[in-house]
């Protein structure tokens, strides 16, 4: 559909995470863990969850994204 450009695009399950590169984890922006994640491991990813895991991260435990 259109390319609407804006904060929420909000649909096919496209969500905002956060990849650690180091620990292959990935989390919600919003989890604690976010914070303690080194700027060169952290990979700010917009997506949906297939995708990531298809890459071969596995979701936080904490936050359960
Ligand atoms: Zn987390």
């Amino acid at each position: 559909m259109g390319g609407g450009a804006g904060p929420t695009a909000g649909g096919s399950g496209e969500r905002d995470y956060v990849l650690n590169k180091n620990t292959m984890k990935f989390h919600y922006p919003s989890c604690s863990s976010v914070k303690d994640i080194k700027e060169k491991n952290r990979w700010d990813y917009t997506g949906t969850r297939e995708e990531i895991i298809d890459m071969g991260y596995v979701p936080c435990k904490k936050c359960n994204p």
